[in-house]
């Protein structure tokens, strides 16, 4: 049944190096909002359960999810990073805006959702499509040889990932592209990951031997590579040739909010009320965020803007993009994007979910995952304003990208040499990665029902104009 897709990453990954790869809140004067936001809303409402052995694991595709908000049944007493967010407010004098409030929630070196836990794992909120399937990562190795090769082979590249999570991508694509040794041969792997929990979970998978003394590097015996971790891309090494993948990375960077209101265009900012609870209120005057709104409200078209009565913007995600674009344009190579998001302005997408369920966003910050739908347009501009080399392909959806690089040859070879259980495993995640809506083969439960994320989420590179248009956006 569907649980199986998330036994653990050795059991349930087919090794098959033998199985051919390539086929080819308030003080004033602030004005108040409820302390409820709307629900997400969206075309599909999609929330997957998925139950594991005995200790009964829940997993979410966080894409495309509507439901009630959950509260928390009574109040409980206020955790670290609650008393810190309202030492901050109070000692600020004022509210915080949304995009302090989730990278504090989310990267908070103490108490963050992300640092101390395997949030994929038994106690974990949400799947990403390299724990649905090893052929997620197994076509990013594709791509990325693909590029390698369009780059002229070069001895030695900088193989970076941007929010590994468990690793298991980064497993999958080197296990994938073994056969490859000019290839395997040339990558320094730099993993780019602010929890030191997940950072553990990475060594570990990528099977490292602690050949150094350093907390920071290490030797992935599954092709012998140097692996480094880096809590920023900055602290990446350049001057080198560099692939740099980002998959599920970009939802998680941090989002300001602006209203329109009588006054004009009004940053949302959180602050804590007289009750003592944190609620939303509305800037009095622009926000040094204002800047970037104006700037992403140039990449808009005119329809965009006049139809919108919010709008998210992540000066992270224009300035990320922006160091990626400059690297990528002086030392050659490529990026690969990955995740759901949309090739239009975002109105008010962020989202909170914990234990497979939609929560209040300000509900006991740090127990739920936040994340946010990707701005593809802001990538695109951003990139080609950072660097005159780099050109910017995309965004297709995941479906046309994966089925163009072939899932579909690897999928059938899969076929070929697996049990019953394999099978329809492989299938379901089969569907996961590339399908649109319910499957419809599944005979199983219906709350169990596979649901596609092939539409859902987007690829986009951003490559060197030296090295010709990449695979599969010819
Ligand atoms: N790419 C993985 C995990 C996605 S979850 C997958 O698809 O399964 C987001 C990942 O990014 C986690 O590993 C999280 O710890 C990391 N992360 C989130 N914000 C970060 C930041 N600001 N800096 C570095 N890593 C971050």
């Amino acid at each position: 049944m569907l649980r199986r897709l998330l036994t653990p990453t050795s059991s349930r990954r087919i090794l098959s190096s033998t199985i051919p790869f390539f086929s080819k809140p308030s003080l004033s004067p602030f004005s108040s909002l409820s302390t409820s936001p709307d629900p997400p809303c969206s075309e599909s409402s999609t929330v997957e359960h998925v139950q594991e052995a005995a200790g009964t694991t829940i997993s979410v595709d966080r894409s495309a999810l509507f439901t009630p908000l959950e509260h928390s049944p009574e109040p409980t007493p206020d955790s670290e990073l609650v008393k810190h967010l309202k030492s901050v407010i109070k000692f600020r004098g004022g509210p915080i805006s949304v995009a302090e409030y989730m990278e504090e929630v989310l990267t908070n070196p103490k108490s963050g959702y992300y640092m101390n836990r395997d949030v994929f794992g038994t106690q974990g909120d949400f799947i990403t499509s390299p724990e649905v399937s090893q052929m997620f990562g197994e076509m990013i190795g594709v791509w990325t040889v693909c590029l390698w090769e369009q780059m002229g082979r070069p001895e030695k590249v900088n193989l970076i990932e941007l929010g590994p999570g468990r690793g298991t991508l980064m497993v999958d694509l080197l296990r994938g592209t073994s056969k490859f040794r000019n290839f395997t041969d040339s990558l320094h792997i730099h993993l780019v990951e602010c929890s030191p929990a997940l950072q553990k979970l990475q060594r570990q998978n990528l099977k490292c031997t602690d050949e150094s003394s350093s907390e920071k590097k290490a030797i992935s015996s599954l092709a012998g590579t140097p692996v480094h971790w880096h809590a920023t891309l900055e602290e990446v090494p350049s001057g080198v040739p560099t692939i740099i993948i980002a998959h599920e990375f970009y939802d998680a960077l941090p989002v300001h909010q602006f209203q329109k209101s009588p006054r004009g265009w009004c940053e949302k900012m959180v602050d804590v009320g007289e009750d003592s609870e944190f609620r939303f209120v509305l800037s009095p005057q622009p926000t040094p965020a204002s800047l970037y709104l104006m700037k992403r409200c140039t990449w808009a078209t005119p329809e965009e803007r006049e139809k919108l009565e919010h709008i998210e913007i992540s000066p992270k995600c224009m300035d990320l993009t922006q160091e990626m674009a400059k690297r990528i344009g002086s030392d050659g190579g490529g990026a690969l994007i990955i995740d759901y998001g949309r090739d239009e302005l975002i109105s008010d997408s962020l989202q909170a979910i914990r234990k497979h369920k939609f929560v209040n966003i300000l509900d006991d910050p740090g127990s739920a995952d936040l994340s946010a739908y990707v701005d593809f347009p802001s990538i695109k501009h951003s990139a080609e304003e950072a660097s005159e080399n780099v050109l910017v392909h995309g965004p297709m959806t995941q479906s046309q990208f994966l089925g163009s690089l072939g899932i579909n040859f690897r999928v059938d070879a899969l076929l070929q040499n697996c049990d019953d259980e394999q099978a329809e495993s492989l299938r379901s995640g089969y569907w996961r990665l590339v399908g649109d809506g319910e499957a419809p083969f599944w005979e199983g439960d219906d709350e169990e029902t596979p649901i596609g994320m092939g539409t859902r989420y987007l690829a986009m590179a951003i490559v060197n104009r030296s090295q010709g248009t990449p695979a599969p956006f010819q």
